[in-house]
């Protein structure tokens, strides 16, 4: 690491410019051994050569112009590291970890600077006193007027809520705001900036105490805030045990020794109730976050932060890169959920970079889940994390039965239906005759219908991607659409094949299961959410917020339904189709498969009467599903880490994806070939394992071909290596007509 370089590339003033372009400098050579990536240095800059401070994203031996038109560095700045430099560290780290360009780094972790003015944010809270708005409530008492009520009701016990969260979160229209404006109940009123709702402190129970179990994980997990350097903690503990009280008692500790938090929640976990129990607890000290924010109220939140103004930041993913001055801890709620992991170039996993942060700060990350991702167990198993426990539910809750049933034998009893005779049998005496509620659940959206022909087996293609197309509509009608590109055609008369005409749609999804529970049981309330069903923003919210109000007796729904969220009148839960998510090609099907049976599993029976699971399947006797039934994790995970074991697979070994991207499939091998070789010739070693070229799982998306390299290793700096000098490889033969990108322990197909 003691190589230095003749110029570096330097981006002026992150705070206030895009940061689109660096510029290069000479590196003169008293300061060569100081000027390293992330380094905020000082330089001239434009025709008056003004002092300007910028960060270095690259360095490098090659001039991009004539030497005697370059400017020099000027100095290093060698002081304590403020917000910026954090940023850049951090986006410096990520290039460095995960690939691609030092600009996609930054342009992940930074806020970037709006120049337009944004629109005010505005906020509603009550007029008069409460007795007044109780009367106006008893009179609107017609179901039409649920959302009316809902907004007072909580206004009730919340001093100003944003018209953002009113209308994302609990899916209340602007038409209800207007009348309940009108009708002298409420105002609407602007705020300076976006920062959630506070609780009045006259109806808020500022904190439950917390069970023993739950005190003693958080007196260990306090003592390690005093700690420089405290090891991460996994925290697992089963559904409904009450790990957010946990988190939330050692973020108070870590706020009141004057230190700041930051809690990632997976983004449709982020529900109005979760956001109320933090605001509960911390008031106007607490931001939110959400994809949606523009790029100027991101800034907006970032800046709260710096500025010392907020001292807990809840937000998905991107909300790590919050630049607190003094760090104390960061929390990741359901740490095994794939949304953690980047899907765009640069893939990095919120775990892995909150585990760098974490350390640089000296805070305390804590994971958490009811079912830790293998490789945070296989972490805390090796020691390199500390793991607590909570084992037992909070209150009477007790976890629920669970049944797996055979298909194959109800199909050999004369049951052709794809609701199993135990499952009906509990939805007519639970829902039917108690009025109580079940969910639902199949891993697969709604339209997963591909069109094939009867005849001859042919399915109908993307003629720009090699996929099936998805039917839209029913029957022999509608539209074929591809879900990667876009392109769309009618309905095929006949076979493009054989030319026969029984061509036809295979359904099996939500709203197949949705329209076959109707005609069972036609007076079942039925509520259906999928992809489909949550096209606007607010949809999501609506849906849980009506059957939480039981205005639906079953709730039919895709794994989005299975994410944290409290049911009490839920008694049944069923998984209609457990092995479809077995079915997929890579090492952490099982793994999935177990956590949302778990996870599904879970959201039975959190209220008075014992909750019952029914797991439907083909293969009953897969380890993932009767570990799921028995929610046994510490079973589950003894067979799959000795699976990935055998089959070298993370977290046992590393797994490095390079992938090539390109028009011309015959150029795409072509180069894949021969880097492969250039990788053959120089990194092979004992261990390594080098695989490839072979086409993706898709081999083509929208004309562009996709193939790939794998490369298995122990060591992750190894793969790292392998990763730059393939970067380096495409660097020095000037390919530019095919990009490469990297994915490290991937998650998802490619
Ligand atoms: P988890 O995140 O582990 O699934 P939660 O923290 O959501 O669990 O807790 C489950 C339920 O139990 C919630 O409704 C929560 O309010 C309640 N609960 C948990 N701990 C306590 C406590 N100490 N006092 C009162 N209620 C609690
Ligand atoms: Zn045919
Ligand atoms: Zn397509």
């Amino acid at each position: 690491m003691s190589e230095t370089f003749l110029y570096a590339n330097i981006i002026i003033d992150i705070a206030h410019e895009k940061v689109d372009r660096p510029f290069q400098y000479k590196i003169p050579p008293v300061l060569r051994e100081k000027v390293a990536e992330g380094k905020k240095v000082y330089v001239p800059f434009g025709a008056g050569n003004k002092i300007r401070s910028g960060y270095v994203v690259s360095l490098t031996n090659d001039n991009e112009y004539a030497v005697d038109k370059l400017k020099e560095i000027q100095s290093v700045d060698e002081n304590a590291i403020g917000a910026e430099e954090k940023l850049m560290l951090t986006a410096a780290y990520m290039r460095h970890r995960y690939g691609g360009t030092m600009i996609q780094s930054l342009q992940t972790v930074l806020p970037i600077k709006q120049k337009v003015r944004q629109l005010e944010k505005k906020a509603i809270r009550l007029i008069g006193d409460e007795d007044r708005v109780r009367e106006y409530i008893a009179r609107i008492q017609a179901p039409r007027f649920a959302n009316r009520r809902k907004i007072l009701i909580e206004l009730l016990e919340i001093d100003e809520l944003p018209v953002e969260i009113a209308t994302e979160k609990l899916g209340i229209s602007k038409g209800v705001l207007k009348t309940l404006e009108k009708d002298g109940m409420i105002e609407i009123r602007s705020m300076r900036a976006f920062r959630g709702f506070s609780i009045k402190t006259s109806t808020a129970p500022l904190k439950n105490p917390l069970s023993p179990q739950q005190q003693a994980v958080a007196d260990e997990l306090i003592k390690k805030l005093e700690e420089d350097a405290p090891k991460p903690s996994l925290l697992h503990g089963i559904t409904g045990s009450g790990k957010t009280e946990v988190y939330m008692e050692v973020i108070a500790a870590a706020v009141a020794s004057g230190k700041q938090a930051i809690v990632l929640i997976p983004e449709i976990a982020l529900t109005f109730q979760t956001l109320k129990r933090f605001y509960a607890r911390f008031g106007k000290r607490v931001a939110i976050m959400h994809s949606r924010l523009s790029a100027g109220e991101r800034f907006d939140q970032y800046t709260l932060a710096k500025e010392g103004k907020v001292d807990v930041m809840i937000g998905p993913r991107s909300a790590l890169f919050t630049p607190f001055a003094n760090l104390g801890m960061i929390v990741i709620d359901e740490e095994h959920e794939g949304s953690y992991k980047s899907e765009s170039m640069p893939r990095y996993h919120a775990v892995e970079m909150a585990e760098y942060i974490a350390k640089r700060e000296g805070a305390l990350l804590l994971l958490g889940s009811a079912t830790p991702s293998i490789t945070s167990y296989y972490k805390a198993q090796k020691g390199n994390y500390d793991l607590h426990k909570l084992n037992n539910r909070f209150g009477e809750a007790t976890l629920p039965t669970a049944q797996i049933i055979d298909m194959r034998q109800e199909l050999k009893e004369g049951n052709k239906s794809v609701f199993s005779r135990k499952l009906k049998a509990l939805l007519t005496e639970r829902v039917l005759t108690k009025r109580q509620q079940a969910m639902l659940f199949i891993n697969r959206r709604g339209y997963a219908g591909f069109v094939s022909c009867r005849d001859c087996g042919e399915a109908v293609k993307c003629p720009h991607c090699e996929v099936s197309l998805s039917q839209h509509g029913s029957g022999q009608t509608g539209t074929l659409v591809c879900h990667y590109c876009g392109y769309e055609e009618e309905f095929p008369r006949r076979c493009p094949k054989c030319s026969s005409e029984k061509m036809y749609g295979m359904r099996a999804g939500t709203e197949q299961i949705a329209e076959q529970l109707c005609k069972l049981y036609p007076s079942m309330r039925v509520l259906r959410m999928d992809a489909d069903t949550t096209k606007k923003k607010d949809d999501y919210e609506e849906i849980l917020g009506s059957f939480a109000a039981h205005e639906a007796d079953t709730l039919v729904g895709t794994q989005m339904i299975v994410k944290g969220h409290d049911f009490p009148g839920v008694t049944v839960a069923g998984a209609v189709m457990a092995d479809l998510s077995l079915f997929s090609a890579d090492y952490r099907a099982a793994e999935r498969t177990f956590n949302l049976i778990t996870q599904a599993a879970g959201r039975a029976g959190r209220g008075e009467e014992k909750g019952e699971v029914v797991i439907q399947t083909y293969q009953p006797e897969h380890y993932a599903l009767t570990f799921a039934a028995k929610q046994d994790y510490e079973g589950f995970y003894e067979e799959e880490i000795s699976y990935r074991t055998l089959g070298a697979y993370p977290p046992v070994m590393h797994l490095l994806s390079l992938q090539l991207f390109g028009k011309n499939e015959d150029e795409v091998v072509a180069v894949a070939t021969a880097l492969k070789d250039e990788l053959e010739k120089s990194i092979l070693r004992p261990g390594l394992y080098l695989m490839g070229p072979t086409p993706a799982n898709i081999k083509k998306i929208n004309d562009v071909y996709r193939y790939g390299i794998y490369v298995k290793y122990a060591d992750l700096d190894e793969l790292i290596c392998v990763k730059d000098f393939a970067e380096q490889y495409f660097e020095k033969k000037e390919i530019s007509s095919i990009r490469l990108q990297f994915d490290f322990d991937p998650m998802n197909g490619f």
